[in-house]
């Protein structure tokens, strides 16, 4: 009988993961919370992922259980471990991806190098932080934010003060040093439960108004130091945090060519959609391999550039039928990627993945294909 592999969550990173369980033989079943989501097609469920008794009953007709997303109760996920399910990544690696206070104080203590931090509870706390770090500091929700939501950049305490005045008695908010950065990049590595660990090539990721926008991979004049030493963090929070599965790691560059590590994603990301058509394995394939604790892929690229652009549903929605035709019909090229979701401002609903033997071409062509879309 084939290896099922079981998705919490029914967004685009599930929808993608189907493809390739069916070329590796896996099957395939999805968690979702609605009727319609974007995975629909391996839905064998619906049902809320707070709710124990729903995910257990999703477990029950499961080998492995993976992620769509981090947000799965950590309540929940130390139940069904202890029901006997294997779950990958594991609820004491999930919880660095969850938190990022928690995920902060870990990756001090493996003296992986990150942004000055603090937690803060008061506003007398964060002036303190701001003023120690030239009166501006980056607040963060430290749990629950994605794409931008819940970070601030401030230059006064009072700028967080209506996060201050929200936080739970237990809670505190995580602050950070406002990093000069001269670029953002992404290194990803997947790790199988036995221990084997492949990366990727470092990449770079745009982002505009806090939501990716493009990638470009590997990182255009990545040195070799710089590969290495974004490869060894990588190799180095996979090992610390006993991620299984795909890990990206989403960093800073600063103009004295320091690495900071910004934040952690433990599943399929953004920043490795290239991937799909650039690289031998894809990481939606490298996921299931490593969930599943099958021998990993190669994650060399297969052309000098891949360029990855997000297509955002734009003002108009509807008639996104068309636009696709329209931008295969004149970028044979492309390769469109569609989540079968509703196009709102702003939402993420597909993407254009490009690879060549000339950087510009693949970024130009990849541009003008998305276009299609807005
Ligand atoms: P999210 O979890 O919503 O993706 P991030 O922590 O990745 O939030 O932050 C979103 C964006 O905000 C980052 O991609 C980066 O552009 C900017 N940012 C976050 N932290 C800092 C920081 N300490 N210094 C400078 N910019 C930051």
């Amino acid at each position: 009988m084939a290896l099922r592999v079981g998705v919490i969550g029914g967004g685009q990173l599930a929808r993608m993961m189907i493809a390739p369980a069916v070329e590796l033989g896996l099957e395939l079943q999805v968690l979702a919370e609605a009727d319609g989501m974007s995975a629909q097609l391996a839905a064998s469920a619906v049902g809320d992922y707070r709710d124990l008794e729903a995910v257990r009953a999703f477990a029950a007709d499961v080998d492995v259980i993976t992620f769509d997303h981090e947000h799965v109760p950590q309540e929940i996920l130390r139940a069904l471990v202890a029901d006997g399910v294997v779950v990958h990544p594991g609820p004491d690696a999930l919880q660095f991806a969850q938190d990022k206070l928690v995920m902060r104080a870990k990756l001090q203590e493996l003296d992986v190098p990150q942004p000055d931090w603090a937690a803060v509870r008061t506003a007398d706390e964060l002036q303190v932080f701001l003023d120690a770090h030239h009166g501006a500091g980056v607040v963060k929700t430290p749990r629950g934010g994605y794409d931008g939501k819940g970070v601030r950049v401030v230059r006064s305490a009072a700028e967080a003060q209506d996060w201050l005045d929200d936080l739970a008695a237990a809670d505190a908010l995580l602050v950070e040093e406002l990093v000069p950065f001269v670029r953002e990049l992404a290194q990803q590595v997947a790790r199988r439960p036995s221990g084997q660990i492949v990366a990727y090539p470092v990449v770079e990721t745009v982002q505009r108004d806090g939501v990716c926008a493009e990638v470009i991979a590997p990182a255009p004049a990545a040195s070799e130091r710089l590969s290495q030493v974004a490869e060894g963090i990588g190799r180095r929070i996979a090992e610390g945090l006993g991620v299984t599965g795909m890990l990206a790691v989403e960093l800073f560059e600063t103009d004295d060519d320091r690495i900071l590590v910004n934040e952690l994603a433990m599943r399929p990301h953004n920043s490795g959609h290239w991937s799909q058509d650039g690289a031998v394995t894809g990481q939606f394939e490298q996921h299931l391999r490593a969930v599943a604790d099958l021998p990993l892929g190669s994650p060399a690229p297969r052309a000098p550039w891949s360029v990855m652009v997000n297509i955002l549903g734009g003002p108009q929605s509807g008639a996104l039928g068309e636009r696709f035709d329209g931008a295969m019909a004149e970028y044979p090229a492309a390769k469109i990627h569609t989540y079968g979701k509703e196009p709102r401002p702003g939402r993420k609903v597909g993407h254009v993945n490009v690879a060549s033997d000339d950087l510009d071409d693949a970024v130009y062509i990849a541009r003008a294909a998305a276009a299609h879309f807005l």
